[in-house]
């Protein structure tokens, strides 16, 4: 399968019914894909051929869902620019990938003229604003209306499909190239499970639409001919107020934006009745979240996915019925498109509750790194993706994240997980963030040490932090030092950049 293909069968057996949903602008699919026909022909009048790599720095928009149609049709290659990223982080994805023309709406526009300089092969601004456009740009909708439909470049599935970049949360982030069946089997799976788009699905894009999160259940909506609801940004009354106003029965949120949305003050004036799915990532959730998740959209069906870019992106999901006790900090058991494994150092399986790497196998599993053939190697390994993540199965084949295998800490021959450090310091009201990492030591091999933000008007000291830790956890993964900080680095996807802390204290010592 290609990504386009769904659009085929919905011209043919739903053409009337409506595609994309944004504010008050509804369009059809017999619209919507006569716009990427014409959005098509108009890359390749700007010299987009065959294999080119297309990027887009937009807000979500029901142009975003042109975009990611129009592209493939044209026969080129997505590059969907993550859109909290810093300008070096934008202009290293563009000029890593080799990508000629860049989409940008009114939000990312200022950004231009800065991205013109240091990007020299960027030779093309299409602007998809609403206002005026930036300096040397050519318009969206003109080059919508100035030109015919063109036919579909009707791709196999083992083309390129894009080019994706990860999180760089262990390294500079790295373009993951997918193909469609790549893309086309996360989604088809996770859909196969009866837990995502079941029914006569509307799917509501409150995630950022760039993220392979956000794609994957885009993917499946492509795939079934549901309509598309889209909202520009997460924020909390926005969302609210479409999901009562659009009645969209699936949703893709991360924790942070579940919690903000059942915390949101006037969360209960809202109808909400119409959401029967929620999809969630990027890490388990906490019992008492998952309880006022359910108590605010009653009946919902909550499943967590486990994955990573890598596998384009979903390899286990942890489905609602099991959304109680120990297995509700588990990633779930392998997706029906998936396998899972655990190796040891020397890539052999390991046994039943032991720790050690998370490999994938599947269609899911990407082609490689983009332009980086020494670093596919060394995660591609026999059909086997090794992703770096340190984790164990139970007897029931669920799978437990524990650690990134980076942050792992060995203090005198034992496995301290510094995810683990960190939830016990979490407990503590003291506590806002913290961030637990090893430090060289000659006698210990490394030591536990914990980097800790404070709460607000809050005061506690490193040995009173140690004692309640000690009463959390085992005394060799109590922190042998804590040290209080203002703030921790962050990635752009909110997540910590732990090797940044490893290397202030390595310039320290
Ligand atoms: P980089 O690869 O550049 O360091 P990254 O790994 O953060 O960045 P992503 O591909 O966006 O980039 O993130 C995938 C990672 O997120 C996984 O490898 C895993 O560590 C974590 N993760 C994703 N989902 C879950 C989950 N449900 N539970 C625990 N961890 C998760
Ligand atoms: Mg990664």
């Amino acid at each position: 399968m290609y990504l386009t293909q769904g659009l085929h069968r919905a011209l043919q057996c739903t053409p009337e019914a409506p595609a994309t949903i944004y504010g008050d602008r509804t369009r059809t699919f017999r619209e919507h894909i006569d716009r990427i026909a014409r959005l098509a022909a108009g890359l390749h009048s700007l010299g987009v051929t065959s294999g080119d790599r297309v990027a887009m720095l937009s807000l979500n928009s029901d142009r975003y869902a042109e975009y990611l149609l129009a592209i493939p049709w044209s026969d080129a290659v997505l590059n969907p620019v993550n859109i909290r990223w810093s300008p070096a982080e934008i202009a290293y994805s563009i000029n890593d990938s080799g990508t000629k023309v860049l989409i940008v709406d009114d939000a990312f526009a200022a950004a231009v003229p800065a991205l013109r300089g240091a990007c020299p092969n960027l030779t093309t601004i299409v602007y998809a604003g609403e206002n005026d456009a930036s300096e040397g740009a050519v318009l969206y909708e003109e080059l919508i209306a100035t030109h015919d439909p063109v036919e579909d470049a009707r791709r196999s599935g083992e083309q390129l499909a894009g080019i994706f970049y990860t999180g760089g949360t262990t390294g500079f982030p790295k373009g993951v190239m997918l193909s469609h069946t790549n893309m086309v089997t996360s989604a088809a799976g996770t859909v196969a499970t009866g837990e995502l788009l079941s029914g006569a699905a509307r799917f509501l894009h409150a995630a950022p639409m760039f993220h392979l999160a956000d794609l994957a259940a885009w993917a499946g909506q492509v795939m079934l001919g549901g309509p598309h609801i889209i909202v520009p940004f997460f924020e909390p009354v926005a969302v609210l107020e479409a999901i009562e106003q659009h009645r969209p029965t699936d949703v893709l949120l991360v924790p942070t934006m579940l919690q903000l949305l059942v915390d949101h003050p006037s969360v209960s004036e809202y109808d909400l009745s119409a959401m029967q799915r929620i999809l969630y990532g990027g890490s388990p959730i906490g019992e008492g979240l998952a309880n006022r998740v359910l108590t605010m959209f009653p009946g919902v069906r909550m499943t967590q996915a486990y994955g990573m870019t890598e596998v384009a992106p979903v390899a286990s999901l942890l489905l609602p019925d099991d959304h109680e006790g120990a297995t509700l900090r588990s990633g779930g058991q392998a997706a029906p498109h998936s396998e899972l494994r655990i190796v040891d150092i020397d890539g052999n399986p390991v046994p039943t509750g032991t720790v050690g790497e998370i490999c994938v196998r599947g269609g899911h599993v990407m082609q490689g790194y983009w332009n980086k053939p020494a670093e596919t190697a060394a995660v591609l390994r026999d059909g086997w993706y090794h992703t770096g993540d340190g984790g164990y199965l139970d007897e029931n084949g669920f799978v437990y994240v524990v650690d990134r295998l980076k942050d792992m800490i060995v203090t005198g021959g034992e496995n301290v997980y510094s995810a683990e450090v960190e939830s016990a310091l979490s407990k503590h009201p003291a506590v806002a963030q913290s961030a637990v990492i090893g430090l060289p030591s000659e006698t210990w091999g490394e030591t536990v040490h914990a980097v800790v933000i404070l709460a607000a008007g809050a005061e506690v000291s490193a040995e009173e932090l140690q004692a309640f830790c000690k009463e959390h956890i085992a005394g060799y993964k109590t922190p042998r030092s804590v040290e209080f900080v203002a703030a921790i680095p962050m990635s752009g996807a909110g997540k910590i950049l732990k090797r940044e802390l490893r290397e202030a204290q390595a310039e320290r010592s």
